[in-house]
């Protein structure tokens, strides 16, 4: 099995928090003084939240997520805009610029989507890790049907970055996406062994000579013959995975490795 046990250094899964050791009925004073100081927001527009709503979106953003539904390329999953009875493979899978066996993304990385990505990633709302999760159980669990999937691979961050932001949201995704897929969690085989400015604003070109040789893996035996999912929050250009594939399948003879995201860009 390709799994390890998670730690805080491999994971970046944030400390428990001390509520949690709080007896129960102070915990929930603290929690509900917590919601009156601090009444909860739309994790897409920021509005406040009525407090009865368990999800973490007001109606509005909900209404407006963009999900990626066919016609979309049977490889790499970029979305077509007009419907085709048999959609052939697109421009980039012809030219061969991807190296994993098939990429799927659930929604696009714009409007209400892009917002809670932001706040997920950036503003530290962790919680979001659950909802976000949610999404990708449908995607995944056809992933795992089209492909043998022995484990689940979130890509890593350099351990600065990790420091820097304290948790992998690829990561906290996958904690959440394994009891659904029960497929086990591989955190420690890949690493990012070299630091990368981040690849914003940066074309396809230059995304992919800033991130090339940041990759390495720590135990190549673990990934032989191994069927991956490899786990992140965004696909851009996809020049990141396509890194991590190249080491998975050159340096430790994956099987075949399929990429799942929760959002994706798209030009245009
Ligand atoms: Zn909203
Ligand atoms: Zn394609």
């Amino acid at each position: 099995m390709g799994s390890s046990k998670p730690t805080l250094n491999t994971t970046g899964a944030p400390k428990q928090k001390w509520v949690h050791h709080l007896p129960a009925a102070a915990a929930r004073l603290v929690r509900e003084l917590a919601l009156f100081i601090y009444p909860p927001t739309c994790a897409g527009c920021g509005q406040p939240l009525h407090s009865e709503r368990s999800e973490p979106l007001c109606s509005d953003c909900l209404r407006t997520l963009e999900f990626i539904a066919e016609p979309y390329c049977p490889v790499c999953g970029i979305p077509y805009a007009k419907e085709m009875p048999n959609p052939h493979l697109c421009g980039d899978c012809l030219s061969g610029i991807h190296h994993f066996d098939r990429a799927r993304s659930t929604g696009f990385y714009r409007g209400s989507l892009r917002e809670v990505l932001h706040r997920f990633k950036y503003g530290g709302r962790t919680s979001l890790a659950r909802p976000l999760a949610h999404m990708l159980i449908a995607p995944g669990k056809h992933l795992a049907r089209l492909h043998k999937i022995d484990c689940i691979m979130p890509v890593p961050l350099h351990p600065k970055r990790l420091r820097q932001r304290g948790f992998n949201q690829a990561s906290l995704l996958a904690q959440r996406l394994r009891s659904a897929l029960n497929i086990s969690i591989d955190y420690a085989s890949l690493q990012r062994s070299r630091w990368t400015e981040p690849q914003t604003g940066l074309t396809r070109r230059q995304r992919a000579t800033n991130v090339r040789g940041a990759f390495r893996l720590k135990t190549p035996e673990k990934v032989r013959g191994k069927g991956i999912l490899l786990l992140d929050d965004v696909f851009t250009t996809g020049e990141t995975v396509n890194q991590c594939v190249r080491v998975l399948k050159r340096d430790g003879g994956a099987r075949e490795v399929v990429v799942l995201t929760v959002a994706r860009t798209v030009a245009g």
